[in-house]
């Protein structure tokens, strides 16, 4: 094996989670904002690199640069051979029955407009519906909107309970003859809500529809099971599960797959090019890999999931709600201030809003006190909007914090809203 993988992890047992030695892989944990030690809670919108993953830069372009898939040269082979591991990995990472299921693509948002440029434009038709949640991500909204306009289907919307929980007896009602896809994310990136998927997808199919599952918020922080959830379609990005921007994966039902045509086109996509008789194309998955891939990218996406296999995603997972439980109880104490998304099964994000302050405000005056969180819309203004907020503040949790920050991030919020009420 070349430069694909096998390194000890650092961090042996989810038992003994030992997150002080855990921060020791991320180097940018250590640097100081405006004189305060960093304390990085914008988890949600891209988690820290270690340096297993960031070393994987320096190897690949010092040692094995080169393009793959074309053979002849040996640079080329390990470069292929190192890419295709990580193929190998996510396919056992997300359970798939086949790596040639699983296809790279630059994130999640990249891999939704595959769906819907290459399946929904070749089986959706005027008068059709598609099924989304109001919990949607932008990059499961607009996608869908943009098909809509020229194919003439309908998008439906599932609603959500106060809690920020998806009204199930609501989506239950929603289905018809003309139902024939449910697009949800897995894990709320606004809220923190654990959307039944499972149970969600065994309804979609009952009625003769399929399902796509926006991962991007699962993967870092629960054991995913294609086959089990049953999803006709998953997606997550790289960036937020410790790998790198610029790359995330499609997993899709082989047979879908298989009858789905091309979406982009160029090199490495294809099998015959000719001006004569018809270009044939690649078998999957380089039939929606068109292009030179972002190769490194790919290869340290493979080093970051075994990092996070090495902790152990359960074991993050446990320490994460360890975190939610003490940050939720803690803002809790905080007058006027309210926390939108309260489900029951909910991952490690806490947004709130705080009477008499801006989100924006808070942001900017947290930020000056060395602490990083995410203010705005969070890309889900429909459901911002079905709250009667325009932004939240959110602080979102990774392997890597601790107790200790998060009473940093109170005490910090505190005297920010001190200063602005
Ligand atoms: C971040 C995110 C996306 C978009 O991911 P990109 O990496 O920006 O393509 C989609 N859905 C959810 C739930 C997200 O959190």
């Amino acid at each position: 094996m070349p430069h694909s993988v096998i390194e000890k992890p650092t961090v042996p047992a989810p038992a003994t989670f030992n997150v002080e030695a855990l921060r020791d892989d991320f180097p940018i944990l250590k640097r100081e904002v405006h004189g305060k030690p960093l304390v990085y809670l914008d988890n949600a919108a891209t988690s820290q690199t270690p340096r297993q993953v960031i070393d994987v830069f320096s190897d690949y372009y010092s040692r094995y640069n080169a393009n793959i898939h074309r053979g002849l040269h040996t640079l080329s082979d390990e470069a292929t051979a190192a890419f295709e591991a990580t193929r190998h990995r996510v396919k056992a990472f997300l359970n798939a029955e086949d790596e040639r299921q699983i296809i790279f693509t630059r994130g999640t948002t990249e891999a939704i407009n595959l769906v819907a440029q290459s399946w929904g434009r070749s089986q959706l038709a005027a008068g059709d519906e598609v099924l989304i949640s109001m919990l949607e991500h932008h990059s499961n909204i607009v996608p869908w909107q943009l098909l809509a306009a020229e194919i003439g289907f309908t998008i439906k919307v599932i609603p959500v309970e106060a809690n920020g929980a998806l009204d199930m007896t609501a989506y239950r009602s929603l289905f018809n003859e003309r139902t024939k896809l449910v697009a949800v994310n897995h894990v709320s990136n606004a809220l923190g809500t654990i959307n039944p998927v499972k149970e969600m997808a065994a309804l979609a199919h009952q009625h003769g529809a399929l399902i796509l599952v926006d991962g991007a918020q699962a993967t870092p922080h629960q054991k995913v099971d294609v086959q089990d959830i049953d999803a006709d379609f998953y997606a997550f990005s790289g960036h937020k599960i410790y790998g790198p921007t610029g790359v995330g994966v499609l997993y899709g039902k082989k047979a879908l797959l298989e009858a789905m045509p091309p979406w982009q086109g160029g090199g490495e996509m294809i099998k015959t090019v000719s001006f004569d008789v018809a270009t044939t194309f690649a078998e999957l998955p380089h039939k929606f890999e068109a292009g030179t891939p972002a190769i490194a990218e790919v290869i340290a996406l493979g080093r970051a999931i075994e990092w996070l296999e090495g902790v152990g995603v359960e074991a993050i997972g446990a320490w994460e709600a360890v975190l939610l439980k003490h940050a939720t109880a803690a803002v809790s104490q905080i007058d006027g201030l309210r926390i939108l998304g309260t489900a029951p099964q909910k991952a490690g994000v806490l947004s709130f809003v705080v009477e008499g302050a801006h989100s924006q405000d808070i942001g900017l005056l947290i930020d000056q006190l060395g602490v990083a969180i995410r203010t705005g819309h969070h890309c889900a203004q429909p459901l911002l909007h079905h709250f009667g907020v325009d932004a939240t503040c959110r602080a979102s949790f990774a392997a890597y914090n601790t107790l200790e920050e998060i009473d940093t991030f109170v005490a910090a919020l505190n005297r920010v809203i001190g200063m602005v009420r």
